[in-house]
């Protein structure tokens, strides 16, 4: 299994200027080939080979001597490889085209070999060792090294290691229902009782803040010292919203994979609410695709499983006790009775408990077609799927 662990780096003045320098040259080649690859396109139809720009670079070498001088080879190896990745993502739809990069915004290097822990410090190529800070132990062969410095000029190394076997922790076994909403962040229903977990809003408790500063930013002369200053508190501001949405969403998915085996949520059409341009930044900052993603993995790590319903099953209309499907319920109803079967339902409850149900019709069925209980017509297209081995159902426009 491959586990990946993140370690803040403190470098040397001198290792700041190297990595500088480092950046720089995997960053001019692969704005260099990416060009080229749109070019051959433009020209012939045909995208580039990952040979054929691979193939550039003794070349290029030769041409840029500071190509040599300032960078580990096996880096810009690795460029190529990247970009050639993020060609491939881009074919099969899973995301956008592949873009330019900047000096001006987060930086990073890939190192496919060779850096080594020594103490507590990181022996990096052509960078030299460099002081770090380990939160848990290296475990395994190490992988790859991803080193980065973000727009707040920190610095971090991504550590992937290759573990024997997944980590087989003692833990529960139940199946959750999780029913994603603004309100109350995540709705759990385990069979037997509902959990609300309220909604941090982390957006929210940094607006203020942020808009002053993001004011000020904007009125500062473009190139002068000042504007440079206001760039890096309005970056820290969103490293800190990030970090306390991070933080709150690994610390949820976390306990509720130590409960479960088996966790069942509904697939959000994120891209389409965001549309909704009221909700837009709520639904941003909510961050319910991380959460899926964090669950996931977590899950993965031990054996269990992830199970994503089809949005357009009706969750929230449903009841749970009987099956019955209301016609309407509108968003500020947040309880009422079956008609059928005289259940009073607390709308977000009901819902979670519904997920969980049609998750263990799904799999008890052996993720076969979706049937109503009475052997009748199915539901409007419910595609169901296991994360991980599909592919996001975007459409890929060739070339922007
Ligand atoms: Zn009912």
């Amino acid at each position: 299994m491959l586990k990946a662990i993140k370690v803040r780096l403190y470098p040397t003045a001198q290792q700041e200027i190297a990595l500088a320098k480092s950046f720089g040259c995997a960053r001019w080649y692969w704005n260099y080939a990416l060009n080229a690859c749109i070019q051959h396109y433009e020209q012939t139809g045909k995208s580039l080979k990952l040979g054929v720009y691979k193939a550039y670079l003794p070349q290029l070498k030769v041409e840029n001597l500071w190509l040599k001088e300032d960078c580990y080879s096996a880096v810009l190896q690795c460029v190529a490889i990247n970009l050639n990745k993020a060609y491939t993502n881009f074919f099969e739809g899973r995301s956008k085209f592949p873009r330019f990069k900047s000096k001006h915004h987060k930086q990073s290097i890939q190192y496919p070999q060779n850096v080594k822990v020594v103490g507590d410090c990181l022996d990096i190529p052509k960078i030299g060792v460099v002081k770090a800070v380990f939160h848990r132990s290296i475990e395994g062969k190490i992988k790859t090294v991803t080193i980065s410095k973000t727009p707040t000029d920190k610095y971090f190394a991504s550590i992937v290691c290759q573990t024997e076997g997944s980590d087989n922790q003692a833990s529960g076994d139940k199946t959750l229902g999780i029913d994603l909403g603004l309100k109350d962040f995540a709705i759990v229903h385990d069979g037997e009782q509902v959990t609300k977990h309220s909604n941090p809003k982390h957006l929210k408790r940094h607006q203020k803040n942020l808009a002053r500063k993001q004011k000020k930013f904007a009125r500062k002369v473009k190139g002068s010292n000042s504007r440079q200053k206001y760039k890096k508190l309005v970056a820290k501001v969103h490293e800190r919203v990030s970090n306390s949405r991070q933080d709150f969403l690994h610390k949820l998915s976390r306990k509720l994979v130590d409960e479960s085996q088996v966790i069942v949520v509904e697939n959000l059409h994120v891209k389409g609410m965001v549309r909704n341009r009221k909700l837009a930044k709520s639904i941003c900052d909510v961050g319910w695709g991380m959460f899926v993603n964090f669950l996931d993995y977590k899950l993965k790590a031990k054996d269990g499983q992830l199970l994503e319903i089809g949005r357009f099953f009706p969750s929230s209309k449903t009841c749970s006790c009987c099956g019955h499907i209301v016609d309407k319920l509108t968003l500020d109803v947040r309880g009422w009775d079956c008609p059928s079967c005289r259940t009073h339902h607390d709308r977000d409850g009901n819902a979670a408990l519904n997920i969980r149900n049609e998750g263990i019709r799904i799999l008890s069925d052996g993720g076969g077609n979706p049937v109503t209980a009475d052997g009748g017509c199915v539901r409007p297209p419910t595609r169901t799927r296991a994360r991980g081995n599909g592919q996001r159902s975007q459409k890929p426009t060739p070339y922007p």
